[in-house]
């Protein structure tokens, strides 16, 4: 009879740990409380002065000549194909490893997303992969640094200034990260035309709800303020039409395209301004939990872990194992379960774009992106946040390895 510790719990052992770990977590502290609650009480709830700090907090940190925060990354995705002029017939390449919100931000334009492969080591789109789905529509490109990890930018920059194409970094996991030493989408050597954050719970700093485009190109700036708040200019100076100064006062805007209320209230800004404060130390937090990882399961054999560019200093959001199936006698499913009968609660991200339903009926079928779904076939995100200790570092190192060795053939 083996010892009650090796069985996984699933099969009747002793978990690793009682207390259920999730595989992400924000983490909110009483400075956080006391910005909102001040703001509450200041005269602007929303669109006041903490929105303004935020853009230019964010404009500091990446470099970016241009922030404009908005309710949510997906909106910020969706401003930047709008700002982009993405339109009918465009085609916009992406990866199929990703939150869907990187390829439906060009349907919501009427725009047609196109799918490009990963690369098998870093699980980020793929530069050749690319070049080879570039069709006279193509208009542009939606990269996304998975994980954290920057994406192949030399290159995918180069495919971009050769093609004519406009490069949207969907930065939602990479906050903070770095590319050849840079602050992704920094003012000197910036890589993409725009770049979207999310402050979603789960991201690396949250506001609850909220997003930001950032930007060197002061037209695309102009295009996503206006796009922002329904397309309303109130500079009469900056109008279209001509009016009747003598009867319009300055109560009088216009509208000058259809835009949407992507705002993010003063309360979020004030929330992520207080979150920026800590954001520095929340990035090293991760860097060494992920460190403790890839040491632990670098030799592991059964697990596969991601390689990192040389070129990318990863603040990474997610760490991501995946099985190498070939050498277990379980099923992914199986170790997902067993992993949370350990009370670790594991996450798949994610499954191919393309496989929902809503792409389908668009044409696309399983088998587009090959080498994407055979990572989707071993991956699952296991926990990494800030605030966990090194005791729950330790047993979600330990929940791995006791069910690695338990399945291994
Ligand atoms: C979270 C996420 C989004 C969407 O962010 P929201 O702020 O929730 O709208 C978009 N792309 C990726 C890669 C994400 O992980």
């Amino acid at each position: 009879m083996a010892d009650k510790e090796l069985i996984p719990a699933i099969e009747g052992g002793t978990p690793v740990r009682e207390e259920k770990i999730y595989y992400g977590k924000q983490w909110i502290n009483e400075d956080d409380v006391n910005e909102v609650a001040t703001t509450l009480t200041s005269g602007f709830i929303t669109c006041g002065p903490k929105v303004d700090e935020l853009e230019r907090k964010l404009e500091e940190y990446t470099g970016a000549s241009y922030a404009v925060v908005c309710s949510n990354c997906t909106a910020a995705l969706h401003l930047a194909c709008l700002a982009a002029g993405i339109g009918p017939g465009d085609e916009v390449i992406t990866t199929p490893i990703t939150f869907m919100a990187s390829a439906n931000c060009a349907l919501y334009c009427g725009g047609k997303p196109v799918f490009a492969d990963v690369d098998p080591d870093t699980y980020n789109i793929c530069p050749d992969s690319i070049r080879e789905k570039i069709t006279d529509k193509t208009k542009a490109v939606v990269a996304v640094d998975f994980t954290g990890q920057c994406c192949n930018f030399d290159e995918i920059r180069k495919i971009c200034d050769e093609h004519n194409l406009i490069m949207i970094e969907d930065a939602a996991h990479s906050i903070g990260s770095r590319y050849n030493g840079k602050v992704v989408n920094g003012r000197v050597g910036s890589y993409a035309d725009m770049t979207c954050f999310s402050f979603h719970p789960v991201k690396t700093i949250t506001c609850g709800e909220g997003g930001a485009v950032l930007t060197n190109n002061e037209e695309y700036a102009k295009k996503l303020l206006l796009y922002r708040s329904h397309g309303m200019e109130h500079d009469h100076s900056l109008f279209i039409d001509d009016i009747d100064e003598e009867q319009e006062g300055i109560w009088y805007y216009e509208q000058q395209m259809l835009g949407y209320n992507y705002r993010m209230t003063d309360f979020q800004a004030a929330l992520l301004c207080s979150q920026m404060n800590r954001l520095d130390s929340f990035i090293a937090r991760r860097k060494e939990i992920v460190e403790k990882y890839n040491e632990a399961f670098a030799d592991l054999d059964g697990i596969i872990v991601q390689k990192e560019l040389p070129e990318s200093d990863t603040s990474r959001h997610l760490y991501i194992i995946r099985l190498d199936l070939d050498k277990l006698k379980c099923t992914r499913k199986q170790f997902f379960e067993a992993m949370s009968a350990e009370n670790v609660q594991c996450q798949v991200h994610y499954v191919p774009v393309y496989w929902m339903p809503v792409y389908h009926k668009m044409g696309h079928q399983k088998g587009e992106c090959p080498v994407a779904e055979k990572i989707y076939s071993g991956i699952m995100s296991i926990p990494l946040y800030p605030r966990m200790t090194d005791d729950d570092v330790e047993s979600v190192i330990k929940a791995v390895k006791k069910l690695i060795s338990w399945y291994h053939i």
